[in-house]
């Protein structure tokens, strides 16, 4: 059984809306926003941790589609963060790209 709250995300167990898909990725907004903008880029296969990313076209596709919600978020000129929790340090087993805005500069974290 998979209990990974993305891949039932992905499979339509809970229901979301996305803010962009296609074969390869989803994006949709964290349930618990810490910025006007916080989105959620995840690929659809399961991976567990960054460290487990080895598909060179998924890593291309990846950091396209957040390319693309920076801009389609109008976060270009107004400060943002793209984030990536692993190595424990993060909560849900299942590859993911924080993307945070709008922000001023931060002073460590
Ligand atoms: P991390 O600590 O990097 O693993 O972040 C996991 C993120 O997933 C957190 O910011 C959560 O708020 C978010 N999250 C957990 N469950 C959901 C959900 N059902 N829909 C959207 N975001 C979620
Ligand atoms: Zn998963």
């Amino acid at each position: 059984m998979n209990d990974c709250i993305f891949c039932k995300i992905r499979d339509g167990e809970i229901g979301k809306e996305f803010i962009y898909q296609d074969e390869d990725v989803m994006v949709f907004p964290d349930i618990n926003p810490l910025k006007p903008t916080h989105l959620l880029t995840v690929p659809k296969k399961h991976i567990p941790d960054f460290s487990s990313l080895e598909d060179n076209n998924l890593k291309v596709k990846i950091l396209d589609t957040i390319q693309k919600m920076v801009k389609e978020q109008g976060l270009e000129d107004k400060g943002y963060r793209v984030v990536v929790n692993g190595g424990g340090a993060q909560h849900v087993d299942h590859l993911h790209f924080h993307l945070l805005g709008p922000m001023g500069l931060k002073v460590g974290w």
